[in-house]
């Protein structure tokens, strides 16, 4: 547990949480400043900064819950889809240094946008820039 955490402070019942799923290892709770109405995040219970610090099986558990929560939030906010997504790390949006996973419900004519809007500008790569970037990555695993 990390003390000024506020997801610590949750998990922990320190701080006051919408829980809408709590188990051993991975508990949800509603977003304070929603997005839409029913976005929840999903986080594991120890303190895990980005994607890459969780254990597999915890990730496991996280991508679980994600899983089974996903149709309940779009059920209960009778919403039309979601957009299920992490910043991971800083440079990615990431301001609570608790990895979450965001469920953000969402309706046609809502408005939004899709995912692709995050990021900077389009990069400009070749197929064969492409070929080594997959190749990297092949090689990184
Ligand atoms: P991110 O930019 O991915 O780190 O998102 C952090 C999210 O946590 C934001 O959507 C905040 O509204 C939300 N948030 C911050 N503090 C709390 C809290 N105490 N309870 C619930 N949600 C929170
Ligand atoms: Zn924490």
């Amino acid at each position: 547990m990390s003390n000024d955490c506020p997801f610590c402070g949750i998990v922990a019942g320190e701080i006051p949480g919408r829980i809408v799923h709590e188990t051993d290892d991975v508990t949800a709770f509603l977003d304070a400043n929603p997005l839409a109405p029913g976005h929840t995040l999903v986080v594991p219970n120890d303190h895990h900064e980005r994607l890459d610090d969780l254990p597999e099986k915890l990730a496991r558990e996280v991508f679980a819950v994600l899983h089974q929560l996903t149709p309940a939030v779009e059920a209960a906010a009778d919403a039309d889809g979601s957009n299920v997504a992490f910043n991971n790390g800083s440079a990615a949006g990431q301001e609570v240094p608790h990895l979450h996973g965001h469920i953000i419900p969402r309706f046609d004519d809502d408005g939004g946008a899709p995912i692709h809007v995050v990021a900077g500008d389009r990069p400009e790569l070749t197929e064969d820039d492409l070929d080594v970037i997959a190749e990297d990555i092949r090689n990184a695993r």
